[in-house]
């Protein structure tokens, strides 16, 4: 498993259900690692490409966007640990809300995939966050508490997990919280749990070249999830840094 203490912050680049092997080629060759080897940075491409990204990572990390909660058996289309672990998958990807809202995933799948990541030595990001509707309700931190302590399994430890605080409404929409709150919502999710104290928490939602300096300079951020602008190559390599 990879040591987390190694590295001082994370950029999760979550593709989705973009690209293909020529979009790798090009990415791989366009964008430039930062000369900082304690920034990691992770490249989840849809589930085809794993193995592919895997080949030629040329010193990026790979990560998976989701796993399936079973181990095997009779569950057509699901993708097992045990595939991720034979192609030295590193990280994954759960309880993305677009896995909660689209595919109804609830917090009780959520810690089961993570569990069963840890089991095989593939790190979970556990992703959490509240929607508009949350927010506007004024009930954010109720929804985040209701969720790490749901979707966060007994055998998660700041060794083997990542949580990544992803405001819903943030998510591919331009729109982002103040740096205050971001900072002040890892600091929630920090002292939430004596536990958490240590954990690696990034933040995903809107994350671009303008902004991500300030968002990971923040002290209780170690890094960021980045959807849309980790399509773009440049856009993505001023992200990294240097
Ligand atoms: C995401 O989907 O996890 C994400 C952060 O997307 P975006 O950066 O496009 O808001």
């Amino acid at each position: 498993m990879i040591k987390l203490d190694n590295f001082s912050s994370f950029f999760v680049a979550n593709w989705k259900l973009n690209g293909n092997f020529q979009f790798i080629d090009q990415f791989i060759n366009n964008v430039s690692l930062p000369t900082d080897n304690s920034k990691c940075v992770v490249i989840c491409p849809t589930s085809i490409h794993l193995d592919y990204m895997s080949k030629n990572k040329n010193g990026f990390h790979v990560g998976a966007q989701n796993v399936s909660e079973y181990a095997e058996g009779a569950f057509t289309g699901e993708i097992s640990v045990h595939s991720l672990s034979d192609l030295n998958i590193s990280f994954c990807i759960v309880g993305h809300s677009e896995r909660r809202q689209i595919y109804r995933e609830k917090d009780k799948g959520i810690n089961l995939k993570s569990k069963r990541l840890i089991e095989n030595n593939v790190i979970p990001i556990i992703c959490i966050g509240e929607t508009l509707e949350h927010k506007e309700k004024g009930i954010t931190k109720e929804i985040l508490e209701e969720q790490l302590m749901h979707s966060i399994p007994s055998s998660s430890s700041f060794e083997n997990s990542i949580i990544a605080y992803e405001p819903i409404w943030a998510i591919g929409t331009g729109l982002t919280p103040t740096f205050e709150e971001i900072d002040e919502t890892h600091c929630f999710i920090r002292e939430y749990n004596e536990k958490f104290n240590k954990y690696k928490i990034l933040y995903g939602g809107s994350v671009k070249a303008s902004n991500a300096r300030e968002i990971t300079d923040l002290s209780n951020v170690d890094g960021a999830l980045i959807g849309g602008a980790s399509l773009k190559s440049e856009e993505f390599t001023k992200i990294i840094g240097d």
